[in-house]
């Protein structure tokens, strides 16, 4: 079965033991912005070969990765990697993906999803990380004269969502994107895990990037979250989170496009 990692930011690599652990994210992101103050693209070009040095070295057969520096080489050869470019303030090329709704504008939230349901690719975005404030019905809000953009995609970390939010996402084949070393690193609130499988919406174990995570390798994530939560999931659903749960989201957004 193939591992899949349906969220990292490669270009990040090189950050790693760099940044400090629990503290809150925007002390944690201005400090990250400190280190990379001096990286030119080759930093990043570096930084992002050596993430996927480390991913293949961990058997990772297929990678969704999101970056905003254009870091990865060209020509990119590499058909097992969805380089999905992060938009934040500006445009940038597609496939291209919103980094968030706090640091993205609403059009470019719109514009980003788009361009993937044009490329057939799911979209991903950050949501409902570490406070109440950054709310899936505010980013459904974006979309209230297009709704049908918003199947297929992936919410990456989600774990301030609430039962109808997570009811909408498992009718809409979006899936929830749990990373379990960044959670600890940061000391984010517990999700309510059984809420999530009531639901019904698909879940994803992801390793998000070395600046917030120790390891790019998916079956140390499952271990970190069989310590954390030993009750919440059995092995063989935290095994099924990194192979076919996200192959079916991946593959749904693919159909989706091929048959319009
Ligand atoms: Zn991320």
């Amino acid at each position: 079965m193939p591992l899949i990692n349906v969220h990292c930011h490669l270009e990040l690599t090189n950050l790693a033991g760099k940044l400090p652990r629990n503290k809150p994210f925007f002390d944690w992101l201005a400090e990250l912005r400190k280190q990379v103050a001096s990286w030119t693209k080759e930093d990043y070009q570096a930084s992002y070969i050596k993430g996927l040095e480390l991913s293949k070295k961990a058997n990772t057969n297929i990678i969704y990765d999101v970056g905003n520096q254009l870091s990865e080489p060209k020509p990119n050869n590499n058909s097992q990697v969805i380089s999905m470019h992060e938009i934040i303030k500006q445009v940038l090329p597609t496939p291209c993906t919103p980094h968030s709704i706090y640091a993205t504008p609403p059009e470019l939230v719109k514009y980003a999803i788009k361009s993937c349901v044009e490329a057939g690719i799911p979209w991903s975005i950050h949501l409902a990380e570490f406070d109440d404030s950054d709310r899936f019905s505010d980013f459904l809000e974006i979309f209230k004269d297009e709704p049908l953009l918003v199947k297929n995609g992936f919410i990456i970390h989600g774990n301030f969502l609430t039962e109808s939010d997570l009811n909408f996402m498992a009718k809409n084949n979006i899936a929830i994107v749990h990373c379990p070393q960044s959670h600890e690193w940061f000391g984010h609130k517990e999700p309510d895990f059984e809420m999530w499988k009531k639901s019904g919406a698909n879940i994803c174990i992801a390793t998000d990037s070395l600046a917030s995570a120790s390891s790019l390798d998916l079956m140390e994530q499952v271990k970190t979250l069989l310590r954390r939560y030993p009750k919440a999931f059995t092995y063989e659903e935290a095994i099924a989170a990194i192979t076919t749960t996200p192959a079916k989201t991946i593959r749904s957004a693919v159909n989706v496009h091929s048959m319009s």
